[in-house]
C-alpha cells in the first residue's frame, strides 16, 4: 500500500472542501476503498474521512411523502428502519442479501452504489489486461472467464457488470440520488446514475470530482415489492443475477403499474421497460405476463460464457414479479 495524508472533517462544508483537491479518495466504511488502496485500483494521496461528518446519517421523512436517507446511513440501518420494512420492502430485502451482517453494520448506503464491478481480471493483484484498470490495455474476460458477465448494454471494450444489491431495489423505486458540492447540488434519478460502458469506461457514475452524495430519496410508497437474488450460496456472496419488482394493483387485482430492475447483468440496473408496459391491466397469475417477460429477454444480448444467465434471470423476474404481486409464484 502506498502512503497516503488523512483527514477526518468536521462538517460537510469542510467535507466538500477537502472532497476538490485531485488525488483525495473519500472514506465513509471503508469496506471498499480499502480493498481498492490494498490491490492498488486506488492511489490517492489523501483519504478524506467523512464518516463523522454530522447530519448525513439520518433517515427522515419527506414533507410531500417519501423519505430522505442519509448518504453515511449503515445498511442494517436503512434495513431496520420501520418505514423503510412497511412501506419500501424491496429495498430492506435487497439489503438483508447483501454482504454479511458485520460488513452490513459498517457499509453505508451512499457508497453502495459506487461499488466497483466484482470482474475478476479488475480485481486482479496481478497486471492483467482491462480497460477500466487501464484503459487501452485490453479486456482479458473477453478470452477468459465472462461467466459473470454482462447480458445487456456492453460493448467490446468491457463486459463487466454494476454487483450493488440495493442498487437494483432503487432502481426499482425510481429513487433519486442528492449530491452537494462545495458549489451546490444536484438530483439524479438513479437509474442515470451509474455509466454503461458506452458512455465512460474510466469512471463507474455520473459524479463529478468534489460531489459527494448526500442522501437518496424515495418517492411513492412501494408496498407490493420483492427482490430475488440468485447466487451460489445462500449468504455473504454477489448475485449471478437478480431482480427487483415493484407492483400497484387494481381492486380486482390487475396490475396497474409495475417496475422491473435486473441486477448484475449491466454496469447499471438494468430496467425492463417494455415488459412494463405490457404488464398494465394483467392479472398477475395470466400467461400473458409470461410472455410480456419473455418477450424483454428476447432482447438479451449475452457474451458466449454468461448466456445461461438469461433463463435465471427470467426466472428470478416472474418469481419477484409473483411475490411481489402475493401470487405464489
Ligand atoms: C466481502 C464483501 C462482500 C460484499 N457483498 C456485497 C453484496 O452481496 N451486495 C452488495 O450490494 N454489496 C456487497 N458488498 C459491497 C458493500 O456493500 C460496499 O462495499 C459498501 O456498501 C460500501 O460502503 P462503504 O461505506 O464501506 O464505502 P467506502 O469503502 O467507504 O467507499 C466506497 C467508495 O465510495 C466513495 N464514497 C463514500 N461515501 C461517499 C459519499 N457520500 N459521496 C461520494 N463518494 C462517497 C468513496 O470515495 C469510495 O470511492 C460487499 C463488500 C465486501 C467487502
Ligand atoms: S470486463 Fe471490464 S472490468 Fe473486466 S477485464 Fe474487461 S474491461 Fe476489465
Amino acid at each position: 500500500m502506498i502512503p497516503f495524508a488523512y483527514a477526518r472533517p468536521t462538517t460537510l462544508d469542510e467535507a466538500l472542501d477537502a472532497a476538490r483537491d485531485p488525488g483525495t479518495a473519500v472514506l465513509a466504511g471503508g469496506t471498499e476503498l480499502l480493498n481498492w488502496l490494498r490491490i492498488g485500483i486506488a492511489v490517492p494521496d489523501r483519504v478524506v474521512d467523512i464518516s463523522r461528518v454530522p447530519g448525513l446519517d439520518r433517515i427522515e421523512p419527506l414533507p410531500g411523502g417519501g423519505l430522505r436517507i442519509g448518504a453515511l446511513v449503515r445498511l442494517n440501518d436503512v434495513a431496520a428502519d420501520p418505514n423503510v420494512a412497511r412501506d419500501w420492502p424491496v429495498l430492506r430485502m435487497a439489503i438483508h442479501k447483501s454482504a454479511s451482517a458485520q460488513l452490513r453494520n459498517l457499509a453505508t448506503i451512499g457508497a453502495n452504489l459506487l461499488q466497483k464491478t466484482r470482474c475478476a481480471y479488475f480485481r486482479s493483484e496481478e497486471p492483467t489486461p482491462c480497460n477500466r484498470r487501464l484503459p487501452g490495455s485490453g479486456c482479458a474476460a473477453r478470452e477468459g472467464h465472462d461467466d459473470r458477465h454482462a447480458l445487456f448494454g456492453w460493448t467490446d471494450d468491457c463486459i463487466a457488470t454494476q454487483p450493488s444489491d440495493p442498487a437494483v431495489a432503487l432502481a426499482a423505486l425510481d429513487a433519486v440520488v442528492v449530491t452537494r458540492t462545495a458549489t451546490g447540488g444536484r438530483r439524479i434519478p438513479v437509474t442515470d446514475f451509474q455509466l454503461l460502458p458506452s458512455e465512460a469506461i474510466d469512471r463507474d457514475t455520473v459524479l463529478e470530482p468534489g460531489e459527494l452524495i448526500e442522501a437518496i430519496e424515495l418517492g411513492e410508497p412501494a408496498p407490493h415489492s420483492a427482490y430475488v437474488k440468485v447466487r451460489e450460496r445462500e449468504s455473504y456472496e454477489y448475485a449471478i443475477v437478480s431482480a427487483a419488482v415493484t407492483v400497484r394493483l387494481c381492486d380486482d387485482g390487475r396490475i396497474a403499474g409495475a417496475r422491473i430492475a435486473l441486477g448484475s447483468v449491466a454496469m447499471r440496473p438494468w430496467r425492463l421497460a417494455e415488459a412494463e408496459r405490457r404488464l398494465v391491466g394483467l392479472a398477475p397469475d395470466d400467461p400473458a405476463v409470461t410472455s410480456a417477460i419473455e418477450a424483454a429477454f428476447a432482447q438479451a444480448h449475452p457474451v458466449p460464457g454468461s448466456a445461461y444467465k438469461v433463463a435465471i434471470a427470467r426466472g428470478a423476474t416472474r418469481r419477484a414479479l409473483m411475490t411481489a404481486a402475493g401470487v405464489r409464484p
